[in-house]
């Protein structure tokens, strides 16, 4: 009997490729095909201290390099991103499932987070005043916190991580990233990226891993601070247990993200948006919208337009350039994403088009896009984040009745209106209570220089991921008040508390 050796995807720690104290291992899929491509070593405890070593070995030297040399290499690295963008992507299609394009752009996302970064000494000028007191002077600067760990979901296997170490490393930190086991490649690529550009082994670490890892991370004393973003469980998890340790932590959660549709909306435009933003990425990201709110009616013009797009699209492997939408990323999410579109049925809601029935050649997890009307808020499909690409319509009377359905969800990450009556849009961006709204734009992820991050359940810690966020999240603030005399002077000490003289 002959068996087929699979890759295996090894921890870089300190600038090596390592299996350490590794000896269990998981599966990456081939979403496409359904096959096993490759496994990759899971961290035990001693391994997430090898990394941690490593890290906290880097930090003295690395704090103390000069912040225009850091920015050079930020320079260097950002542009090996974009040089790789194309092996990048196809890494990301052939373990994720998504299609090329797509990664494409997350890929895109990221860079731009890591040209944010190149600003760094823009970004940590302090603030200084002049004789705040007789020969006094003040000033505030920022300082990094030591070693930083990012902890990232399957789905952007690329761009999330890249939310979180460019800054933490621009900022004079050392760095420890556990991607998601389920497609970690695009990991130890970017690290040897972060290699080529000039970065010192030891500043930017993968080490690849389950809850074993993760419990490790969240313990170890070595680290500062943590930033994670997956499910809404396991980042209010992330965030009790690593803030318990005394670390500083952000941990973003899920999302189920509402758009309103209202009857004066340009209706193609609104279908046209809502099906790329339910439907791409098979609906695997934490900004697609799996909720249409129709208002009055907008309803069922609006269903019918959903129903002729959602048919009309493409499904097929990622790596396939004609493909539009890719498989769901495992087994088990295809399973799952199934089981909603029964329950979804057996509960009522209509299925306008069913993805069960796609029929793509071969074994890979792919589910077509699936288009539920008359979704009841007590459904399942309605309060669960189903993470697949299932877009539900829910039928309202009215603006009022449609905030306040959004405003009652456990979940605030991203929601959106279209309309074309710029007072509706107005209440409705003052009302509702999410952390990023879009008007008319679907997918409303702040740029690099903004912050993002969600309310509620969909954000735990004080801090959303880059922009000003970003740089304060992974620094801390200094004031310096001093005295410099010009001549020789006295000045009485009092036991006052003191005041400016
Ligand atoms: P996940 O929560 O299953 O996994 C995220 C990370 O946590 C992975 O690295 C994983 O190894 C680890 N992990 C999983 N189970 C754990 C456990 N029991 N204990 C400790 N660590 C554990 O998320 P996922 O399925 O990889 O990603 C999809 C989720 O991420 C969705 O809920 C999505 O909305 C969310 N997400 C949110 C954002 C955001 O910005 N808010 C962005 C992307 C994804």
């Amino acid at each position: 009997m002959s068996t087929t050796a699979v890759r295996t995807i090894r921890h870089r720690i300190g600038g090596q490729e390592t299996t350490g104290q590794s000896t269990r291992t998981s599966v990456v899929w081939d979403p496409a095909t359904g096959q096993q491509q490759a496994e990759v070593v899971l961290a035990e405890a001693a391994d997430v201290d090898a990394a941690v070593s490593a890290a906290r070995a880097a930090f003295p030297s690395w704090s103390e390099t000069s912040i225009t040399r850091r920015a050079r290499i930020m320079f260097a690295f950002r542009n090996l991103i974009d040089q790789h963008m194309d092996d990048l992507a196809r890494i990301v299609a052939s373990e994720h499932g998504k299609v090329v394009e797509d990664a494409k752009g997350e890929i895109i996302r990221g860079m731009e987070v890591a040209e944010f970064a190149c600003g760094i000494p823009q970004l940590l000028k302090g603030e200084y005043s002049d004789q705040i007191s007789s020969d006094v002077d003040s000033f505030s600067f920022r300082q990094p916190l030591g070693v930083c760990a990012g902890i990232t979901p399957f789905n952007f296997p690329v761009m999330v991580p890249l939310w979180m170490h460019p800054l933490a490393i621009a900022t004079g930190n050392t760095f420890v990233l556990k991607p998601s086991e389920r497609d970690p490649s695009a990991s130890n690529f970017v690290a040897e990226l972060w290699e080529q550009a000039g970065l010192p082994d030891g500043v930017f670490n993968v080490l690849h891993g389950d809850k074993v890892a993760v419990d490790a991370i969240l313990d170890h004393p070595g680290i500062s601070a943590i930033s994670f973003v997956g499910s809404t469980p396991i980042a209010k998890y992330i965030h009790e247990r690593g803030t318990a340790t005394g670390k500083r932590v952000q941990a973003l959660g899920g999302a189920k993200n509402h758009a309103i549709v209202l009857p004066d909306a340009d209706l193609d435009f609104a279908a046209d948006q809502l099906a790329a933003a339910g439907f791409g990425s098979a609906g695997q990201r934490c900004m697609a919208i799996s909720i249409a709110v129709a208002v009055g009616e907008a309803a069922d013009p609006l269903v019918a337009k959903l129903q002729e797009r959602a048919g009309k699209i493409k499904v097929g492997p990622g790596l396939d350039p004609t493909s539009e939408m890719g498989p769901v990323v495992t087994p088990e999410a295809r399973e799952r994403v199934c089981g909603y579109i029964d329950r979804g049925v057996q509960s009522g809601a209509s299925a306008v088009v069913d993805g069960r029935e796609l029929q793509v050649d071969g074994d890979g997890f792919f589910v077509g896009p699936t288009l539920f009307d008359n979704v009841a808020t007590d459904m399942d499909i309605y309060t669960d984040e189903i993470f697949g690409p299932v877009l539900g319509v829910v039928r309202v009377g009215t603006l009022d009745e449609a905030i306040d359905l959004i405003n009652a969800n456990s979940y605030a990450n991203g929601t959106a209106i279209f309309t074309t009556n710029g007072s509706a849009a107005r209440i409705f961006q003052r009302r509702i209570e999410v952390g990023m709204v879009g008007v008319n734009v679907p997918i409303p992820v702040p740029m690099a220089f903004h912050t993002f991050g969600g309310w509620k359940s969909s954000l735990f810690g004080e801090r959303g991921v880059h922009g000003p966020d970003g740089v304060r999240f992974y620094t801390r603030g200094k004031v310096v008040t001093a005295r410099w005399p010009e001549a020789a002077a006295t000045y009485a000490a009092h036991l006052h508390f003191p005041t400016a003289n």
